[in-house]
């Protein structure tokens, strides 16, 4: 048994640890990491991942650029959650696609307050979307062409130099850099397609969202819905794409990775042909994914393509 002064040393060690405790967790982020120099470079946010890849590519280490939607999400009839309108916020400028692609836009910006929005395809000629209920539409999957991705680019390096004006010839610079490889990337992408035959040069996917592409690159286009907002593949959709793959003979057909494929598979088993896999379009991959970047999303879906839709699988 303890005595009364014993007593009384034991209980202020107590309170010394404590106290000790609490001066150490103060010292610590909520992350339980020793806190450093907080990073003052000014935030951008875009509303998807693929954006933020082509905005890094322009902001180099200047500025911070966080994606709203994360590896995988469904972009289109996104929920933004409280957490996302607070960094809206609390952001320096975000960066949008427009042309309807963000249905949940105005939610967000509303939110942002004052923040300023650069809407990326401002001053891009849209594709419209052909019949279906979204007919005469714009198709906003404008960065699925590498010429159109350039005029992204502009605008972008426009942005960052209003918001950063010290950093504007590096943003000019880096904009080159990656304009340069935009033009590479279509220069490969042309000589890989142009080599399908005339007859198998339809591709069939999920949404329509490579109607760009196919212009840039001879392709015809056949897909289950318009957009993702609504992801309805009603009975009468599906026989309509089964009878285009029957007679058309392509013989594979192609999902997005942010929508399940489970339709398209049917469509191909019941048209006799087979799921070629599945494309990066509305969102990059995780970092150790086939789709980081955008030029390796792009590289990925034609090397698919190819695969899928030679007369040897090549
Ligand atoms: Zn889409």
């Amino acid at each position: 048994m303890l005595t009364i002064p014993a007593l009384r040393f034991a209980r202020s060690l107590t309170a010394l640890s404590l106290l000790a405790f609490l001066v150490t967790t103060a010292c610590r982020s909520p992350q339980g990491q020793q806190s450093g120099p907080a990073d003052s470079r000014p935030v951008v946010l875009t509303t998807f991942t693929v954006l933020a890849d082509m905005a890094r590519n322009v902001a180099g280490d200047r500025l911070q650029v966080h994606s709203i939607t994360k590896q995988g999400a469904e972009i289109h009839g996104y929920e933004p959650t409280p957490s996302d309108l607070e960094k809206a916020a609390s952001a320096q400028l975000i960066l949008e696609n427009g042309l309807g692609l963000e249905l949940w836009a105005k939610r967000f910006t509303a939110a942002a307050g004052d923040v300023p929005t650069v809407t990326l395809t401002q001053g891009i000629e849209p594709l419209l979307i052909e019949g279906d209920a979204y007919a005469g539409r714009p198709n906003p999957h404008a960065w699925m062409s590498p010429q159109r991705a350039q005029q992204y680019v502009d605008r972008i390096v426009a942005a960052f130099s209003g918001l950063d004006p010290a950093g504007e010839e590096s943003f000019r610079r880096n904009g080159e850099v990656y304009k340069q490889q935009l033009q590479q990337l279509d220069r490969e992408l042309r000589s890989s397609l142009d080599a399908l035959p005339e007859r198998q040069r339809l591709l069939v996917t999920c949404e329509g969202a490579f109607s760009y592409l196919a212009k840039d690159y001879g392709l015809e286009e056949a897909y289950l819905w318009p957009v993702n907002a609504e992801t309805q593949a009603t009975p009468k959709r599906m026989a309509r794409l089964i009878e285009t793959v029957r007679t058309s003979e392509v013989p594979a057909v192609f999902c997005e990775s942010t929508v399940s494929d489970k339709v398209q598979r049917q469509v191909a088993s019941a048209a006799g042909v087979r799921f070629g896999g599945t494309f990066y379009v509305d969102s990059l991959s995780e970092h150790n994914g086939p789709a980081p970047t955008l030029l390796e999303l792009q590289r990925h879906n034609v090397r698919l393509i190819r695969k899928g839709l030679s007369p040897q699988g090549q």
